[in-house]
């Protein structure tokens, strides 16, 4: 019976690491023009990804230089 509920958690656990890495492995991919633009443009809180967007940008010195490149040029 105990076994059940050990393996019960253990189940939960590796379901929520899996989640987990997913959301992580979402976030280190890098975002296309199109996604930059409309976060310069203030538009993005309508998409579904808003945080993960936001996310990314906080760790991602890439995106976030391509973020002041696209601001110059428009
Ligand atoms: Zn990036």
């Amino acid at each position: 019976m105990l076994n059940w509920i050990f393996y019960g958690l253990m189940l939960i656990c590796g379901y929520t690491v899996y989640r987990v890495v997913l959301k992580i492995r979402r976030q280190r991919k890098h975002l296309d023009d199109e996604t930059l633009r409309k976060v310069m443009r203030n538009n993005i809180r309508d998409e579904p990804d808003y945080d993960d967007v936001i996310a990314h940008l906080g760790i991602c010195r890439k995106c976030e230089k391509r973020l002041y490149e696209l601001t110059d040029k428009e």
